[in-house]
């Protein structure tokens, strides 16, 4: 088996953390030389398997249909996830589940005993990157894991890794992770994230309650030691028990981002945060005489009155970018709490098990009365401004699901941030970027994956038609790669039909 290592995957490290950069740069040296060659190199609680063919149960490959070492997609567009422009007229070449050869299909030659498979009219790009990615659902009041739907839903909706942005059943998610990995479950690789750092915690909370530094320490160390690569902030958290978990975290190589309330995005960003969730809805540096280390409860909302083109968002913007600090679209999820918008993807109807869906429209009804939460058309206008606003600056923006009760679904609603982000103004290439590359970024293992570039691996989407004259195609996926073993989504749609909310 070959182990791929990265930096969040150098759990148990407790050097400080420039001596984990440098680790990290070895780390990748070693890596992709044991990629070429082909040989074992053990590591970290974190670390990434590659799936290879003959690795994979009768249960993986009941779904898949391209199994062979080579093989050659023809005559297909290409949005590689760099933001160029679509290119016509393709030919990829797949290597031992790399990708050998891109470029125009007059000047590549297709290798003998290739398996050809020619895909004109059909559109290819990278798999997509999920960067909150939760592997739960919740409805009437709990919370189901998704271990055998989730990542069949994801793989079939062209979802090829996912971070998960807090677990609330964080060993149900770890056991799933090494199912995926051990090729006994279909699904994308996983960065898996243990349970929420938060404050203050309830009678019916799942997460541990984290009152001091030295919980925060405890505790994240704790994760790190079980295999969790990321960690997520979110609730009532003080800035010192923040920056206590970010800085543990960070010491033994995992990533860290928020769900932020309490504390705004510049302290935040002070803190040494690597990304934060949502964007402007729940960046409380805009809640006029916010009192320190408390969440303001008019957060969610008084983002409404922001001016998205004004100093203080500049100077949030700043902050972000001078310190590396990315930020996760989830515009998808949010639309559906918009009265004007709320889209019903009828999909989604059929994937639901019928007490969750009887649940969504129950909480739709509800939507529409004034008692219960909603996001302002103009506040999500907003949203979607800030964000352009940011990528404009230079920030890096990457995309994630957010599947929540509301009616956004593993996959579905990754497809469904590509037609918001178009809308919001970027280009189909850049929509396409900050779906792929830019979540490979923020995962720092763009070296791997993340692009349709020579030598990485090849984790590919094809979508029937062309998702940059009609962006609604990004839904029309009918071969999804991963690490070149080829799947069917519907054989992996089919498996999980009326079953999301129940297990
Ligand atoms: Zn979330």
């Amino acid at each position: 088996m070959v182990f791929l290592c990265a930096r969040w995957g150098a759990g148990g490290c407790s050097s400080p953390r420039v001596l984990v950069m440098r680790k990290e740069r070895m780390m990748r040296t070693v890596m992709l030389a044991s990629l070429l060659v082909g040989f074992a190199l053990p590591c970290g609680a974190g670390a990434i398997a590659a799936q290879r063919p003959e690795q994979l149960s009768p249960q993986v490959l009941r779904y898949v249909t391209v199994l062979e070492p080579v093989v050659a997609l023809v005559n297909v567009r290409v949005i590689d996830g760099t933001g160029s422009p679509a290119v016509d007229g393709r030919t990829i070449v797949i290597r031992d589940g790399r990708i050998a050869e891109v470029g125009p299909s007059t000047a590549v030659t297709v290798p003998p005993g290739a398996r050809v498979l020619d895909f004109a009219g059909h559109t290819v790009i990278p798999g997509i990157v999920g960067l909150h990615n939760h592997t739960y659902y919740s409805f009437g009041g709990r919370s189901v894991q998704m271990s055998y739907t989730g990542p069949r839903l994801y793989l079939a909706g062209g979802v090829t890794t996912i971070r998960t942005a807090g677990a609330q059943h964080p060993y149900a998610e770890l056991n799933m992770k090494r199912g995926i990995a051990a090729g006994l479950v279909p699904g994308p690789r996983v960065h898996a994230s243990g349970p929420y750092m938060n404050g203050e915690v309830g009678p019916g909370g799942t997460s541990p309650p984290l009152m001091t530094e030295a919980d925060a320490r405890r505790v994240v160390a704790y994760w790190a030691e079980e295999g969790a690569t990321w960690l997520k902030a979110s609730g009532s958290i003080t800035r010192a028990v923040l920056g206590a978990a970010i800085d543990e975290a960070h010491r033994r190589g995992m990533g860290f981002t928020g769900h932020l309330c309490s504390v705004t995005f510049r302290e935040a960003a002070a803190l040494g945060i690597d990304n934060l969730e949502h964007g402007l809805i729940t960046n409380s540096d805009y809640v006029k005489d916010k009192r320190p280390d408390v969440c303001p409860p008019e957060n969610m909302r008084a983002q409404v009155d922001v001016d998205v083109q004004g100093e203080d968002v500049k100077a949030t913007f700043r902050d972000l970018i001078a310190r590396g600090v990315s930020v996760t679209s989830t515009l998808s999820v949010y639309e559906l709490f918009v009265r004007e918008r709320a889209p019903l993807d009828p999909r989604v109807l059929e994937a639901l098990a019928p007490e969750a869906r009887q649940a969504l429209e129950t909480d739709r009804q509800a939507l529409m009365s004034t008692t219960n939460f909603s996001v302002p058309l103009l506040l999500f206008q907003k949203m979607m401004q800030w964000e352009l606003a940011f990528v404009r600056a230079g920030g890096l923006l990457a995309a994630g699901v957010d599947p929540w009760g509301n009616g956004s679904l593993p996959g579905y609603g990754d497809q469904r941030n590509y037609e918001v982000l178009v809308e919001a103004g970027f280009t189909p290439e850049q929509a396409v970027q900050i779906m792929t590359l830019n979540g490979a970024r923020v995962l720092r293992e763009d070296s791997l994956y993340g692009s349709i570039e020579r030598g990485k691996l090849a984790d590919l989407v094809v979508l029937r038609g062309d998702p940059v004259r009609t962006p609604s195609d990004i839904r029309n996926v009918v071969l999804v790669l991963r690490e070149g073993v080829g799947y069917d989504p519907a054989r992996l749609i089919a498996d999980v039909r009326g079953q999301i909310g129940s297990r």
